[in-house]
C-alpha cells in the first residue's frame, strides 16, 4: 500500500498542447521541395523559390520581386510579389524565380 501514499507521484511537467511554437514551412504539393508563398499584388498567391537566381538564368515569364508595401501602418508583413516585367533587368541582378520554374514532381518522370 505504499503506493497509496503518492511516494510514485513523480512531478511530471505536464505537456502544453497549446505550445506549438515550430512554424511548419510551406511545402510543394508536388515535389516535396520547401517554398514561400506569397501575394501577388493582383490578389492571387504565387509559390517562390526559396532562392533567388540571377536574371539571365531565369526565364522571363518566372521572375518575381519580393517587394514591401508602401503602408501607413507599421505592420512588417505587407511583402508582395511583383512580377518583373515591362523593366529589363541586368543579367546578374538577382530575381526570385516562380517555383513552378524548378518543381519536379517526384513521380512526374516519364
Ligand atoms: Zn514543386
Amino acid at each position: 500500500m505504499a503506493e497509496a501514499d503518492g511516494a510514485t507521484a513523480a512531478p511530471r511537467p505536464d505537456p502544453d498542447p497549446d505550445d506549438v511554437t515550430w512554424i511548419e514551412s510551406p511545402v510543394c504539393q508536388e515535389c516535396g521541395t520547401s517554398i514561400r508563398v506569397y501575394p501577388t499584388n493582383y490578389d492571387r498567391w504565387v509559390s517562390l523559390a526559396m532562392v533567388e537566381l540571377p536574371a539571365k538564368d531565369v526565364p522571363e515569364a518566372f521572375r518575381w520581386r519580393l517587394t514591401r508595401l508602401p503602408t501607413r501602418s507599421a505592420t512588417p508583413a505587407d511583402i508582395v510579389a511583383v512580377r518583373v516585367r515591362g523593366i529589363d533587368p541586368l543579367p546578374s541582378e538577382p530575381v526570385v524565380p516562380a517555383h513552378s520554374m524548378m518543381c519536379v514532381p517526384e513521380w512526374g518522370e516519364p
